[in-house]
């Protein structure tokens, strides 16, 4: 769903109903237990072997069935049995793989579905319980990436991707995690304070040099007596600034306290993808006016930040685009000071500068322009028309945020105001999604508003630059027309 235009305490939008659109996985991810019991295969060829090759990673003794063994498995912790699979073999099976798409195949899967253990059969994925997906090996931590049988080659090259992102060390260092937990535990009582342990030991820089050289277990508890020494850890509140929409145009800051975060607390124009960055514990609030959804006030936010942040919870409060631009920041950040809370201000890409980029539009240019102004249009008076009025003469872009529906009468008091009646404009709703639309055309168009905007919220740019813009997949205003430079 696009969230439509607002102003700053009224631009959510973003509503329960949005994962509906998302597509579903017919499968569910899940780390399945098979220590102590047996993985079954059925067949003696290459993709048995193939098969084999994965099983053997677990601790599950391996058996296949065949009636010849074809490939070679030698070096292999498996055992071959020459002869067709009984029901009695699926005794204390975890899994069973069918690499033989005969008769033989069909009867193996018959006996395994009778004994309701999960089957797949190599390559038929009609006839498979589960997947095996692209496996990525650091036990004891593994990544899965499987497509459900659609696409496994590009599941692997997926895995290539990630494999390159993760050090061979990454096993220990989970492995040393994992020995610290009764002394963490038991040092901190509070889950935020035993995660941020636990965060400062795995991002530590130091630590797999420190496993490599057999110091590891020293440094986590050299770090352990740190952190009991500063005591439970005080809360801070980040104000993070998601961008115009798009995931990728977060800044890899803003991703990383995301992850970081206790509580995500979100306008509603942040995007669904956006706030499910956050770790998947974490909680998260909405506090964005959506048009018929119960909304804070902003001193209810301020409240609500404040309290989550005395408990000593890191706090992510994310705005769309720039926190610092019409953002309400400033009642937040002053509220923080005085309740004596420590906060970060991370920067965002504001809609103004993300519509600039779809459009290649230059808001400062050599000779034509020499600054902008970003403006609220919502709420202007008198007063600030006049002065955009003579900003824009005198060579300055324009961006006007939150003014949609206001647009034309924007426009013509604009004009009145002794403004070219020719002055270019462009309008960009959506900035930074797929889903943007342009218009373009003059102040005289705008003001004769002759076309239904696009719904979703807008930056209009009014000056000299937009010219220079590529305005080409642009709707036209009612005439006339810019010259394009
Ligand atoms: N802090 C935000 C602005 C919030 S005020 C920022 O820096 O971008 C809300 C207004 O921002 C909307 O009315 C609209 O004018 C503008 N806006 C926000 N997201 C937008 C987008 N993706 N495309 C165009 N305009 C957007």
């Amino acid at each position: 769903m696009i969230p439509s235009e607002g102003t700053p305490e009224n631009y959510a939008i973003g509503s329960p109903g949005d994962e509906l659109t998302l597509a579903r996985l017919d499968t569910f991810p899940i780390s399945y237990r098979v220590a102590g019991r047996r993985i079954v295969i059925v067949g003696g060829d290459d993709e048995a072997l193939a098969k084999a090759r994965l099983a053997v990673k677990t601790s599950a003794e391996v058996v296949l069935f065949a009636d010849a063994f074809e490939a070679n498995f030698t070096g292999l912790d498996v055992t071959l049995v020459e002869r067709g699979v009984e029901a009695s073999d699926f005794e204390n099976a975890a899994l069973v793989f069918v690499a033989d798409h005969g008769h033989e195949g069909a009867r193996a899967r018959g006996l395994a579905k009778a004994a309701g253990i999960p089957v797949n059969e190599v390559d038929v994925p009609e006839h498979c319980d589960f997947f095996t997906p692209a496996i990525i090996d650091r036990a004891p931590i593994s990544i899965a990436i499987s497509s459900e049988g659609d696409a496994p080659v590009l599941a692997r090259l997926i895995r290539a991707r990630i494999e390159a992102l993760l050090s061979p060390g990454l096993g220990d260092l989970a492995r040393l995690a994992g020995a610290m937990r009764e002394k963490v535990t038991a040092a901190f009582s509070d889950g935020a304070a035993r995660r941020r342990y636990y965060e400062a030991l795995v991002t530590s820089p130091a630590i797999e040099k420190a496993i490599a050289a057999g110091q590891g277990a020293q440094m986590a508890d050299a770090l352990l007596e740190a952190h009991t020494a500063d005591g439970q850890g005080q809360g801070v509140v980040w104000l993070i600034g998601a961008g115009p929409g798009a995931e990728d145009l977060l800044t890899l800051r803003a991703q990383r306290l995301l992850q970081e975060a206790d509580v995500i607390v979100h306008d509603g124009l942040v995007p669904a993808a956006v706030i499910e960055m956050g770790r998947r514990d974490a909680e998260r609030i909405a506090v964005g006016k959506a048009k018929g959804l119960h909304s804070f006030s902003q001193a209810q936010i301020n409240t609500l930040v404040i309290r989550l942040a005395r408990e000593g919870k890191r706090v992510a409060r994310l705005k769309s685009g720039d926190p610092m631009v019409f953002g309400r920041a400033g009642e937040e950040i002053t509220a923080l000071r005085k309740a004596g809370i420590d906060y970060a201000i991370v920067p965002g890409v504001t809609a103004a500068l993300a519509a600039a980029a779809d459009t290649s539009t230059p808001v400062t240019l050599r000779k034509v322009s020499s600054g902008f102004v970003f403006a609220t249009a919502h709420g202007a008076g008198n007063d600030d028309l006049n002065h955009w009025a003579s900003l824009a003469a005198s060579g300055l872009t324009l961006g006007l945020y939150m003014g949609k529906s206001v647009a034309s009468q924007v426009a013509a008091d604009l004009v009145d105001r002794g403004l070219d009646k020719a002055t270019p404009v462009g309008v960009v709703v959506n900035a930074g999604r797929p889903d943007r639309v342009l218009y373009s055309g003059t102040l005289d168009g705008l003001a004769a508003n002759s076309v239904t905007f696009a719904e979703g919220p807008a930056i209009i740019f009014i000056g000299d630059a937009v010219t220079h813009g590529n305005w080409a997949e642009a709707e036209k205003l009612a005439p006339p027309e810019f010259k394009v430079a």
